[in-house]
């Protein structure tokens, strides 16, 4: 395994060559994008996405989303309704991720057998050299091992697949922090499937009404034939994490009163004197940039439990709060009752 270190904004060709012809010979490549560290295969290579879902330990029936650098790229691999199109002409590249038909043409591993095809072009200068010097798409999930958060530093990816990828290219941090709002645009009005950092709120401007289902703010589980993957344990640290609707302070004392060392996650303005502290940031874009590298540190602190602020469900808020529900199990505490009775629990 090869780490190959360069500049996000001004990619070195030496090291987007080396990607390609890994790539080409059906090998795996780690490299940053705008959202988080992407684990790449050929999308018409079956050996390469083998190798993806064998290093990832990925459930075989979850699907991978394909990047491209263009939406005619796009309308080769899936069929894009005229309409979509017009939209994808104005927000890509970006954090947008489209369910279409697909046209059958990326291997089957990477579609998990469906008739459809998840794509979306990244804006970041390193995938997008890749694909242009590939000349074709490719599949990626998340560079993490299945279930644990998403990496956003290549040293994440190093931790979890040390040994298991062919190359990792260190880009510095991923820009935005969060995976990609994926929108199924088969249905009528479009499905918000998961989040991200394309809000539901811009989703609304560009793409009109579209539906919000419970699973897509982490509340549910989703039917598997709706959203693939959906229903599997997701950014999980291995220390219970509780997502807490009022004063932290007061979770804090309670925790304690019961013999528990506890780690707040400072978000929102919303902080308190704990047995170990770590900051999100103010705003919600320095949560989401910080989140996943939180919840890694997260297993490193001398504690048994962490809280974490609810935060409101609007903007950035639904991604980030999807996200949460699933590295906390659900765990969620409306009364200081309700956060005893999960101690009791744990305990
Ligand atoms: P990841 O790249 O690890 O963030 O996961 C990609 C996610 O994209 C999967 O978990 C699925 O939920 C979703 N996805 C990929 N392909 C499809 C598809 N054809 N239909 C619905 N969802 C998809
Ligand atoms: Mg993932």
């Amino acid at each position: 395994m090869r780490v190959l270190k360069t500049d996000p904004l001004r990619p070195d060709p030496g090291v987007i060559d080396a990607a390609v012809r890994t790539l080409r010979r059906g090998g795996i490549v780690a490299a940053p994008t705008e959202t988080v560290y992407g684990l790449f295969s050929s999308a018409l290579s079956d050996e390469g996405c083998e190798r993806v879902f064998r290093a990832k330990k990925r459930p075989r029936d979850n699907p991978l989303i394909v990047h491209v650098d263009s939406l005619e790229m796009a309308e080769e691999v899936g069929h894009i309704p005229s309409d979509i199109a017009e939209v994808l002409r104005r927000v890509w590249p970006g954090p947008v991720t489209v369910v279409v038909r697909s046209r059958g043409v990326v291997s089957k591993c990477v579609t998990a057998g469906l008739d459809t095809v998840a794509v979306r072009a990244p804006a970041h200068p390193i995938p997008l050299a890749i694909i242009r010097e590939l000349g074709a798409p490719i599949a990626g999930p998340s560079a993490n091992r299945a279930g644990r958060p998403s990496p956003t530093a290549a040293e994440h990816v190093i931790e979890d697949l040390n040994g298991e990828v062919d190359l990792i290219i260190d880009g510095g941090p991923a820009f935005l922090g969060i995976e990609s709002t994926i929108v199924d645009v088969t249905r009528r009005p479009p499905v918000l499937l998961r989040p991200g950092p394309f809000t539901a709120e811009e989703l609304r401007e560009y793409f009109g009404d579209i539906a919000i289902p419970p699973y897509a703010r982490g509340l549910a589980e989703a039917d598997v034939a709706i959203a693939p993957g959906v229903k599997y344990r997701h950014y999980a640290p291995e220390t219970p994490l509780v997502i807490v609707h009022f004063e932290l302070a007061e979770a804090v004392r309670l925790l304690r009163s019961r013999g528990l060392r506890v780690a707040v996650l400072c978000a929102a303005g919303k902080c308190a004197e704990a047995d170990g502290a770590l900051q999100l940031g103010e705003s919600l874009y320095e949560a989401a940039r910080n989140l996943y590298g939180a919840l890694r540190s997260l297993d490193r602190l001398p504690v048994d439990i962490g809280v974490v602020p609810a935060l409101e469900e609007a903007g950035l808020g639904l991604a980030l709060m999807n996200r949460l529900r699933k590295a906390s199990g659900r765990r969620e505490a409306r009364t200081p009752e309700e956060l005893l009775r999960i101690a009791e629990a744990l305990l």
